[in-house]
């Protein structure tokens, strides 16, 4: 059964639902279940400048409206959100794969940042000083930028255009929401939430496809700032297009992620944790543990607890509440993964959890299970691919310095964390390790809405990065006003 009332994708063009006119891009299918869900149009140049278009003349009169005014929507949005959490969360379930529980966390984690620009009132204000000389005073104001691309990927639907959408619209920008192709029902339905607030027409604009939208926002001379979250090579892409048109960019890519469990850290919830952050989603995290290194003894235990973690998830349809770990996105992903585990067997790990063989109601759902590769040589090539799916490598280390090294010679720096009781070891790894999010006994050390989300290195091409103060920062433009009302002319000509 689906919760997606028409396998139609529509585009959302100032404030009207338009059927895309472009090619069929991508087949939809129930990562769970094969069942097909519809077609993704392809996009095109005319229908991203139509949304364009449409966004640039709302914000004409958008950008006018009093801050306190705009958060109004962002309150009714949030009671919207929570009213349908356990509708959008079955929608993201059935598009996406990810279980029940997960779709609802993945909600509340963009509610957050509803939340949070809801501040805006107070977190837009600029700053002002009298008499920088005699009679002069000066003021620094900020002003939204205009219209705001926001391109995001498949793995949190609702989530990752949360992370911007509130700042830009409550900044008094317009917005043009283009989502991952894989994942255009949750959307859609958002966007019919968001009109259901009241707020203009124009105001946010949704367009469908995949590069070929995505390069026309990019090349589009009335889109002022762009919001990417994806893969590296299309972060990369997107940084440089942008960028060269003139555009403010941030592009968050891919990750690596490590992490260090040093021979004190408690046994059991470290299992857990570690558990948690691999396979939850299906591996299907930026922030997810890709790699766990093993400090002096902690080898001793780590393989085995693991493996006994890794062993008991039951895989399954996320919308029954059974399931602990539901499946990859597509078949095609589910290959992908299934030969990155191949190829770490020939380059020399041991594989002690294999998930190749998951199958579940009769192998029309991409499921892999859950995987361990042990003892990864560290020159191996998959220590440096993003896996995305639930695979663990474990490999070992005779010291921090040496785990922390491993680390650094990562092109990614998304995140890593340490499994420890000392207080001395962990901040030394958090002061000298090299990624933009640092768990301390944490799996996955995602930041609240009120701190900045990015990473490092090859994870995060900008300057702001998501959420909270750094999306203000983002979403406006400084203007420095320098002004003087004399009743006597201070200065003589
Ligand atoms: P993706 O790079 O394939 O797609 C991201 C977006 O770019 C989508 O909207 C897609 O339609 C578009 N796109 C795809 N190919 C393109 C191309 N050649 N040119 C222009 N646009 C293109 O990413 P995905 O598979 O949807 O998402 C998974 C990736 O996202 C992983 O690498 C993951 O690590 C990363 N991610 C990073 C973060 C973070 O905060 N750093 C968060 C979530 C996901």
């Amino acid at each position: 059964m689906t919760a997606i009332a028409s396998p139609v994708i529509h585009n959302l063009v100032g404030g009207k639902w338009v059927t895309s006119t472009s090619l069929a891009g991508i087949e939809l299918l129930n990562p769970a279940t094969g069942e097909p869900l519809g077609y993704s149009p392809a996009g095109s140049a005319a229908e991203v400048d139509a949304a364009v278009l449409a966004a640039h003349t709302a914000f004409a009169s958008w950008r006018s409206v009093p801050a306190v005014d705009r958060v109004q929507y962002l309150f009714k949005l949030k009671a919207l959100l929570e009213q349908h959490l356990d509708e959008l969360a079955s929608l993201i379930t059935i598009e996406n794969g990810k279980t029940l529980a997960e779709s609802k966390a993945e909600l509340r984690r963009g509610i957050e940042n509803v939340e949070v620009a809801c501040g805006i009132p107070v977190l837009m204000q600029g700053y002002s000083l009298e008499d920088v000389a005699p009679g002069i005073d000066e003021i620094m104001v900020r002003q939204p930028l205009g219209v705001c691309a926001v391109i995001t990927p498949f793995n949190f639907p609702l989530m990752i255009p949360l992370w911007f959408l509130p700042y830009a619209i409550a900044t008094g920008n317009t917005v043009v929401l283009k989502p991952s192709d894989r994942v255009p029902f949750s959307a859609a339905r958002r966007l019919e939430l968001i009109q259901e607030t009241g707020l203009p027409d124009g105001v946010v604009n949704l367009v469908n496809g995949g590069k070929a939208a995505v390069d026309a926002l990019l090349d589009h001379p009335l889109v002022r700032a762009v919001s990417f979250v994806g893969s590296t090579p299309v972060a990369r892409h997107v940084y440089a297009r942008g960028s060269a048109s003139g555009k403010r960019v941030q592009c968050q890519g891919g990750a690596k992620n490590h992490v260090v469990v040093l021979p004190d850290a408690d046994q059991e919830t470290t299992t857990k944790i570690i558990a948690d952050s691999a396979f939850g989603c299906a591996g299907q995290r930026c922030l997810a543990v890709s790699v766990t290194v093993t400090v002096g003894e902690a080898k001793d235990w780590f393989r085995d607890s693991i493996a006994a973690a890794a062993s008991s998830l039951k895989v399954g349809n996320g919308l029954d509440p059974a399931s602990q770990m539901g499946p990859v996105i597509t078949q095609a992903s589910r290959e992908r993964v299934v030969g990155l585990i191949g190829q770490g067997a020939e380059q020399g790990a041991q594989t002690i959890v294999d998930g190749r063989g998951t199958r579940v109601n009769g192998g029309a759902g991409s499921f892999v299970g859950a995987t361990v590769l042990d003892g990864l040589p560290a020159t191996s090539p998959l220590m440096e691919t993003e896996i995305f799916g639930p695979v663990l490598s474990v490999v070992h280390a005779d010291t921090v310095e040496e785990a922390v090294a491993m680390i650094e010679r990562s092109a990614y720096g998304n995140a890593s964390s340490i499994f420890t009781s000392s207080g001395a070891a962990a901040r030394k790894f958090r002061t000298s390790v090299s990624t933009g999010n640092v768990g301390i006994n944490i799996g996955v050390p995602a930041p609240m809405a009120y701190f900045p989300f990015s990473g490092w290195k090859g994870s995060f091409f900008g300057v702001m990065h998501a959420q909270g103060r750094d999306a203000i920062e983002f979403f406006t433009d400084k203007k420095v006003i320098v002004e003087r009302w004399p009743k006597e002319w201070s200065r003589k000509f």
